[in-house]
């Protein structure tokens, strides 16, 4: 049974959230539909209650019935805490359409829908960073004047684990707080397609349209995901020309660029472009670490600062896997008793990414020299002599002859095809300047702990 329950399970939530908190529960037994589990502690206990709570009944349901119950047992006490998931009540077993006009109640006045939006994603929790900056300025635009600006749609697009469906929900959050009255949904392109072939299915399709039209904010998460499928963009593509010809918003979401949607309707696309369109980056690494800092707060749990360092220093580019090392410490060190040190976290990084680099090379450094100085890797290389531009290329010189073995020659090479001479002067202007320029000294041992750390990983 609990096996059954965790192929469910499985399939909710992603592998390492997985591994962590419902690999080490074990089944104790079964009698009278009611399952007992052993978790390895109290904090174990709390964490599944608060957070996955939902999705054990989910599972207990479909697996035992609506009449199951869950016993815990936490094991280091050998006590039982019993019976915190009472099953009967009504539980979200999915997707009944809720578009079955809840807007109208025969001869009596509008009422409204639920907007579906998830109030711990806002705008307060969501880091303001140069990544983010024009998504996030659109955002609070159109919360403010929905419809009523020239992002309409709103298109935000970014790779996975970037922070979009946060903002989308933040939009339509701060929106519900500037406009109680105005009826807001925030739907996924999943859920949407289907809504939409369960009305066809159930000849409801009007039903679907009325109630999509009654909207004034809507928000419609990663809208690739309608590629390909021909008859919900055809009617996407309505429900978005009635819309936006009423001056209503629409918020869109992607994992990729309007021009970059293969198998999305040419229609479509244009539409999309109406708008402006806002791009998520990944994350610098202050932003990474501004986010972190939050996120240990909410969880109410501090972490040394060279751990802080070493995490955002390896896990760049995805901010879900970033709060996923987080998570997965707490676990770790409640598991095992340990407490949070670099030992301890780089054995979680390194089950997070494939490789930690293992070493120094030119690119990282020239990668993590651009950064600091925010500026394009390609101009660090390049015959550009503008005052800060020649400090980065420099300060990589520097550091890519103290750390790597690479003769001159290839290290000039490697800087837009200098020659030996030049990685010479490079060098002796970075050691003056560390001797006669103590906040460039900060900077340059700033940056070498950093390139240092990922060394340590090994
Ligand atoms: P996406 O939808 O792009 O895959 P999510 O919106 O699900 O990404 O974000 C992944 C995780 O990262 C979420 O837990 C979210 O709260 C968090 N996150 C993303 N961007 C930020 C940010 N700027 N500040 C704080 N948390 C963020
Ligand atoms: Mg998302």
């Amino acid at each position: 049974i609990w096996n059954n329950c965790l192929d469910i399970i499985r399939g909710e939530i992603n592998a390492q959230a997985f591994k962590t908190w419902f690999e080490p529960i074990e089944p104790v037994r079964f009698d009278q539909k009611t399952l007992t589990i052993q978790v390895p502690n109290n904090f174990f206990y709390e964490w599944i209650e608060e957070h996955y709570v939902h999705l054990m009944k989910k599972a207990l349901i479909e697996v035992i019935g609506s009449s199951a119950s869950l016993n815990y047992r936490v094991l280091k006490d050998q006590q039982e805490v019993s019976n915190t998931i009472q099953l009967n009540k009504k539980i979200e077993k999915d997707e009944s359409p809720d578009f079955r006009n809840p807007f109208v109640f025969p001869g009596i006045k509008k009422i409204k829908a639920d907007p579906n939006l998830n109030p711990q994603y806002n705008f307060d929790n969501f880091v303001a960073g140069e990544c983010n900056r024009l998504a996030r300025n659109a955002g609070l635009a159109v919360a403010k004047k929905p419809g009523g600006t020239a992002f309409n749609p709103l298109v935000i697009y970014g790779n996975v684990g970037l922070g979009k469906t946060h903002i989308a929900h933040a939009i339509g959050n701060k929106t519900l707080e500037y406009f109680p009255d105005k009826q807001i949904l925030y739907v996924s392109s999943e859920k949407f397609t289907n809504q939409i072939i369960h009305a066809i299915k159930s000849n409801e399709i009007q039903d679907f349209l009325n109630f999509y039209h009654q909207i004034d904010i809507l928000i419609v998460d990663d809208i690739q995901f309608l590629a390909n499928k021909a008859k919900t963009q055809e009617i996407f593509f309505h429900i978005f020309n009635q819309l936006h010809q009423d001056g209503k918003q629409l918020i869109l979401t992607s994992d990729r660029a309007p021009k970059d949607m293969q198998g999305m309707e040419e229609r479509l696309i244009s539409r999309f472009k109406w708008g402006l369109t806002a791009d998520l980056l990944a994350p610098d690494f202050e932003t990474r670490k501004a986010i972190l800092d939050n996120k240990m707060n909410k969880e109410g749990i501090e972490l040394p600062p060279d751990v802080l360092e070493f995490i955002c220093y390896n896990i760049k580019s995805n901010i879900r896997e970033l709060e996923g090392i987080l998570v997965s410490l707490i676990a770790q060190s409640s598991l095992n008793e340990r407490k949070i040190d670099l030992m301890l976290t780089k054995e979680v990084v390194q089950k997070f990414v494939a490789q930690i680099s293992k070493e120094i090379t030119i690119d990282s450094i020239q990668d993590l020299v651009a950064e600091h100085f925010n500026l394009d890797v390609d101009v660090i290389q390049s015959k550009s002599r503008k005052r800060n531009i020649v400090t980065a290329r420099q300060l990589a010189m520097f550091f890519v002859k103290k750390h790597t073995n690479h003769s001159l020659k290839k290290i000039g090479k490697a800087f837009g095809g200098r020659d030996h001479s030049t990685v010479i002067y490079s060098c002796r202007t970075v050691n003056d300047l560390i001797d006669s320029d103590k906040s460039f000294q900060l900077i340059v041992e700033e940056l070498e702990k950093k390139l240092t750390m990922s060394l340590h990983a090994i």
